[in-house]
């Protein structure tokens, strides 16, 4: 018999490395401004277009490659940066396998521009599948450039997998953040379909901070230091009151590199404890130096997990430290301002006493008593739909109560288990009046017992219906000019978001426009003309942007769910028996009057039987 096994050719071998490297647009720009910075660059530009599935190109001015380099960079483990296995363990570069540029070569279209310092000429390669199209000479500037084009346009079931364009910017953008927050002393820019994202110039930390999260982070940050023989822990956390009901805002680096460690985060929440509420987030950004032979980051080449030798010790060091830093700033405020601002409210002065907000209501007041309820089934018809508008002209504005309404995780719908949908037929509410507890529930009797409803969660699913409607239902949302034009200005981070959201909003009662970097309210939906305009719309996006997680849901859908869950009455908001009366009505009138649409239950059935046996 003769021989079977063969070598791969080298194209076939990138192509299944590149799987490792390369799992979507980010993973090229991490490796493209890496091999950056490891070629002394002080100025970066990232382009990217269509969250980098069309182009993700990065220029520097760093040390550029001779002809011949030009060419073997792409060639598997060819690297410039270690020459025997010894060098892994005092690694200064970021980079040191020598195979992302071959990887990325196989499963894109390449465009090389590169020249050194001090040369007249430089090279051009055009690298295609691992196939070089054409190299030669090329009259560039110093430093490289490095376009990546149509990533996995030879391999579909790979460019299937990728997320939506916004989807992918997103993760573009963390990679960029990485990098910028690592690298202060480095000028970065980022655009995006051709719109400048950031334009970062050489700073120190916090002020680059301030200059990607916004002037308030300024106030928000305290200084964290602490030197040990087993690790040095430096940068900033965030003061307590500023913790966020997101994660997104935890960085950890290593000797310059960016990692997650569930440990560590656990010691930072640690630190925290007691004086934030749970499932809130500190944003912090900590930078550990240790020695390079005490970590391995041999681990993978994508895997932002990092071995540390002296993890326990390294738990203890940083709980303290944070501990610290709080406490500083707690009990003993420096007037040093490079370090820390002073407390934010001024002591009370002696005789003084606290006011205890108040918000006035009139509970006589009944935004109803003009509308006309043009539901007028009976509360049995369950799922049959019915027709109905909700005209729910201005459920008048309490401040919401934010703590609710954030932490309703967004699930997909089509998970959610439908409880008790044999409830719909056997519900009969009874024409007594309803009640309203702890402004958050609506208590109702029904023939064998009482329900419970959560008044936002009813409010949510009746708007999301609504929202989700055709055309006819849709023209019923009605929308409120506002007397004067209102405006904000959005962060440049969040305008692809933006120009995706607007149009739909506009369907749905809003009159919004972008004009440069505001975006402008003329009008909103009356459901909501008592709200805050400003607050409104950026909850919309806030929404919006949660539901992003969830791709495999359509865009319909997130519109619909972040308007309804922005709209939606909130818990704390008192409710006229009217109101009550007319949500209960709309909610049975819903397709799926048990489960909100962010997959929660809404009513709760308390039965005679059961209510009987309490008694006994
Ligand atoms: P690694 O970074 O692990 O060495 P890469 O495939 O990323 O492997 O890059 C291969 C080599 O190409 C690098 O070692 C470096 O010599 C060269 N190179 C890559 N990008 C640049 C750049 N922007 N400027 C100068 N040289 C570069
Ligand atoms: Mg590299």
């Amino acid at each position: 018999m003769s021989d079977i096994i063969q070598l791969l050719p080298d194209h076939i071998a990138n192509q299944i490395a590149a799987g490792e490297v390369v799992q979507r647009p980010a993973s090229v720009v991490k490796e493209l401004i890496e091999n950056s910075i490891d070629a002394g660059a002080t100025k970066i530009e990232l382009l990217v277009k269509d969250g980098g599935k069309t182009l993700v190109q990065v220029v520097d001015n760093g040390c550029g490659m001779t002809e011949g380099d030009a060419r073997m960079c792409f060639e598997r483990h060819a690297t410039s940066k270690i020459k025997a296995a010894d060098d892994l363990f005092k690694l200064r570069t970021k980079g040191f396998r020598g195979e992302a540029l071959a990887s990325i070569a196989a499963i894109a279209h390449v465009d090389l521009k590169t020249k050194q310092v001090g040369e007249e000429l430089g090279t051009a390669v055009i690298i295609e599948g691992s196939k070089v199209i054409e190299q030669k000479p090329s009259a560039c500037v110093e430093g490289t450039s490095i376009a990546v084009k149509n990533l996995f346009y030879n391999v579909p079931a790979r460019r299937n997998f990728l997320g939506s364009d916004i989807t992918e910017y997103r993760k573009v953008l963390d990679e960029f953040l990485r990098i910028a927050l690592v690298h202060p002393n480095l000028t970065l820019s980022f655009k995006h379909n051709n719109e400048l994202i950031y334009q970062l110039h050489p700073q120190n930390l916090r002020q680059r901070l301030v200059n990607i999260y916004g002037k308030p982070y300024n106030e928000r940050l305290v200084a964290v230091e602490e030197e040990t023989d087993i690790v040095k822990i430096t940068g900033f956390i965030s003061k307590p009151e500023f913790a966020r009901s997101k994660s997104d805002q935890s960085f950890l680096f290593v000797n310059d590199r960016f990692f997650k460690d569930r440990y560590f985060h656990h010691a930072i929440m640690a630190a925290y404890d007691g004086i934030i509420p749970q499932s809130k987030y500190p944003p912090y950004f900590l930078y550990f130096s240790v020695p390079t032979e005490s970590i391995d980051v041999n681990v993978h080449p994508t895997k932002t997990e990092i071995k540390f030798e002296e993890n326990q010790a390294i738990y203890a060091i940083i709980r303290s430290a944070i501990k610290q830093a709080l406490g500083k700033f707690n009990v003993a405020p420096t007037l040093d301002f490079e370090h820390e601002s002073t407390f934010d409210v001024p002591p009370l002065k002696e005789g003084e006493s606290i006011q205890v907000p108040q918000i006035k209501v009139n509970p006589d007041y009944n935004p109803f008593n003009s509308e006309k309820k043009s539901y007028s089934g009976s509360a049995s018809s369950g799922g049959s739909g019915g027709s109905y508008t909700i005209q729910s002209k201005g459920f008048s504005s309490i401040q919401p109560n934010k703590e609710e309404w954030e932490d309703e995780p967004i699930k997909k719908e089509t998970q959610v288990e439908v409880v008790a949908s044999s409830m719909n037929d056997e519900v009969e509410i009874e024409k007594k009046k309803p009640v309203q507890i702890n402004n958050k529930y609506i208590l109702t009797s029904v023939k064998n017992g009482f329900l419970l409803i959560d008044q936002y969660r009813a409010h949510c699913r009746v708007l999301f219906e609504k929202f989700l409607g055709g055309s006819e239902e849709k023209s019923t949302v009605n929308s409120q000019k506002l007397l004067f034009t209102e405006s904000f200005e959005i962060d440049s981070t969040e305008k692809p978001f933006w120009s995706e959201l607007l149009p739909h909003l506009n369907e749905n009662g809003f009159e919004l426009s972008l004009k440069g970097k505001e975006i402008m309210i003329d009008a909103v939906p009356v459901d909501a003309k008592d709200e805050n305009p400003v607050k409104l719309v950026q909850s919309v996006l806030d929404q919006f942007k949660e539901s992003e997680q969830l791709e495999e849901v359509d865009l319909q859908k997130r519109i619909a769910l972040s308007l309804a869950a922005s709209l939606a009455i909130k818990g704390g908001k008192r409710l006229g028996v009217d109101e009550m009366e007319f949500l209960i009505d709309a909610l049975f009138a819903s397709e799926m009057p048990q489960i909100s649409p962010h997959g929660k239950k809404i009513i709760e059935t308390f039965t005679l039987d059961e209510i009987t046996k309490r008694f006994n």
